[in-house]
C-alpha cells in the first residue's frame, strides 16, 4: 500500500456504513433513519442566510439539483469508505463516469484506457467524446510498454476497472498509479464489482474511483445511481460539471443507496464467500473447461488479488466456460429454476448473464475469441443466498446442459 496515503477514515468501515445517513441532533431528539427530502428547494428566512449557504455549500442546502441533504449523507460515508478526500452523487454510474471525465479533459485531450472496460464506458469513450474532441486508445493497462507506445502528448487519463467484466482479471492498480503518474496522467478506477469493502484504490494510488452504485452498493435492483470519490478538487469540478449536466440522483434512490449502505459489508463478506463457495464447486465440475474467479489459487492473478484486496474477500462476480458450448449454455440457463437471466448484476439474489449473447454481444465470435469470452461463457452474479441452495440449482443445471 502507498506509505505517502494519508487516511480519511476515522472508524471502521462496518461502523461508517451503519451509521450512513444519520443526522444531527437539533432538538434533543432526532429521527433513526434519514427521511427522504423529496423537495426541490429549501427556503430561506434572509438573502443573508442564502447567502451563506450560497457562498458555503456544504454549511447548508440550496437547489436539489446542487445537492440534498440525502446526497450528502450518501457522498460523505462513500468518501470515508474509500478513504478518499472527497466525493459527490451522480444520477447512475454512467453519469459518474461522464461527470468526472468532463472535469479534467477538454477538447484535443486524449484518455488511454483499458481494453476490456464496460461496454457502456466503451460506447461513451468510442462513439460520444469524439464528437467534444476526445480520443481514446485502448491498451492492456497492464503492459506497461503498451501504454507509453499509446501516449500521445495530449493524453491526460489513464482509465481503468478494478476487477474487469466478465472474466475477472485484476489490474494491478499499485503499478498503474506509479505509471500514470510518472507521465503526467490522472488514474481512473471503475470499482462497480469490488465496492469498497474489497478493495479501495485510492489507498493505491488512484486519483478518482467510480461506481455504479446501481450494482452492489444498492445491492437490491432496486435504484439507479454513481458515486465519484478522490481528489478533492477533481472531485468538486466533477460535483460542478454534474449539476450544471444535470446528473442528479433522485431523491428516492440517493435515500435507498444510504440504506443498501449500511448492509455492504455484511453484504460483500457473504457475497464473497459464497462466490469463493461456488468457484470451487464448479472447478470440481466435468463439462467445466474454465472457471475465473480472483479468489481461486488456479486464477492467474490471485497473488496480485490478495495484495489488492487484503480482507480475502473477492466480491461476489465470477464466470465459467462450459465445454457444451453456446448450445450447452442455452441449455444450462432455460435449465435453472431459482437462478433467471439478468442482464445486470450485483443483486442480492444469485443471477446469470451470458456475455456472448448481451454484453459482447456486438462483437463477432472471432473477435470475442480473441479477448478470451468463449461462446459457452456464463456470468454469475453470486447472491447472498444459503451456499448449498445456489449449488443446487446449478448442479441439475449442469446435468441438463450436457
Ligand atoms: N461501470 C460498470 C463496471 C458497470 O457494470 C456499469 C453497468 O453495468 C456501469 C459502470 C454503468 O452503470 P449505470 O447503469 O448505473 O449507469
Amino acid at each position: 500500500m502507498l506509505e505517502e496515503i494519508v487516511s480519511h477514515q476515522t472508524q471502521g468501515p462496518a461502523t461508517t456504513a451503519a451509521h450512513a445517513g444519520e443526522i444531527p441532533e437539533r432538538t434533543g431528539s432526532r429521527p433513526v433513519a434519514q427521511p427522504i427530502f423529496q423537495t426541490t428547494v429549501h427556503s430561506f428566512k434572509s438573502i443573508e442566510e442564502m447567502e451563506q449557504v450560497v457562498e458555503n455549500p456544504d454549511q447548508g442546502w440550496f437547489y436539489y439539483r446542487y445537492d440534498s441533504p440525502n446526497h450528502s449523507a450518501f457522498a460523505d460515508a462513500m468518501a470515508k469508505l474509500e478513504n478518499a478526500e472527497a466525493a459527490a452523487t451522480a444520477g447512475s454510474g454512467m453519469g459518474a463516469i461522464f461527470a468526472a471525465l468532463s472535469a479534467v479533459l477538454k477538447s484535443g485531450d486524449h484518455i488511454v484506457a483499458d481494453t476490456k472496460i464496460y461496454g457502456g464506458t466503451y460506447s461513451l469513450l468510442n462513439d460520444q467524446l469524439p464528437r467534444f474532441g476526445i480520443e481514446t486508445t485502448y491498451v492492456n493497462i497492464d503492459d506497461e510498454s503498451a501504454v507509453r507506445a499509446a501516449l500521445r502528448p495530449t493524453t491526460r487519463v489513464l482509465y481503468t476497472e478494478t476487477l474487469t467484466n466478465p472474466l475477472l482479471q485484476v489490474t494491478d492498480l499499485e503499478a498503474a498509479a506509479k505509471l500514470a503518474h510518472s507521465l503526467g496522467l490522472l488514474l481512473f478506477v471503475d470499482s462497480t464489482f469490488s465496492t469498497p469493502i474489497v478493495c479501495r484504490p485510492v489507498e493505491w494510488g488512484a486519483d478518482v474511483v467510480l461506481h455504479a452504485t446501481t450494482k452492489y452498493i444498492g445491492g437490491h435492483s432496486d435504484a439507479l445511481g454513481g458515486i465519484m470519490a478522490g481528489r478533492k478538487d477533481i472531485i468538486e469540478a466533477a460535483h460542478l460539471a454534474g449539476k450544471l449536466m444535470g446528473l442528479t440522483q433522485g431523491p428516492f434512490d440517493a435515500w435507498l443507496n444510504v440504506r443498501s449502505l449500511k448492509t455492504l459489508p455484511l453484504r460483500m463478506t457473504a457475497h464473497s464467500r459464497n462466490a469463493q463457495g461456488v468457484a470451487e464447486w464448479l472447478s470440481r465440475q466435468p463439462g467445466i473447461v474454465k472457471v475465473n474467479y480472483p479468489g481461486l489459487e488456479s486464477h492467474p492473478q490471485h497473488a496480485l488479488a490478495r495484495r489488492l484486496m487484503p480482507e480475502g474477500l473477492f466480491g461476489g462476480m465470477l464466470s465459467f466456460e462450459l465445454e457444451s458450448g453456446e448450445a450447452g449454455a442455452r441449455r444450462f440457463v432455460r435449465a435453472l429454476r431459482e437462478i433467471p437471466l439478468v442482464p445486470s448484476l450485483a443483486d442480492v439474489t444469485t443471477t446469470i448473464s451470458h456475455p456472448a449473447s448481451s454484453s459482447h454481444r456486438m462483437l463477432t465470435p472471432e473477435q470475442r475469441a480473441e479477448v478470451g469470452i468463449g461462446e459457452g461463457l456464463l456470468r454469475l452474479s453470486v447472491g447472498i443466498e444459503d451456499l448449498q441452495d445456489i449449488i443446487q440449482d446449478l448442479e441439475q443445471a449442469l446435468a441438463q446442459s450436457k
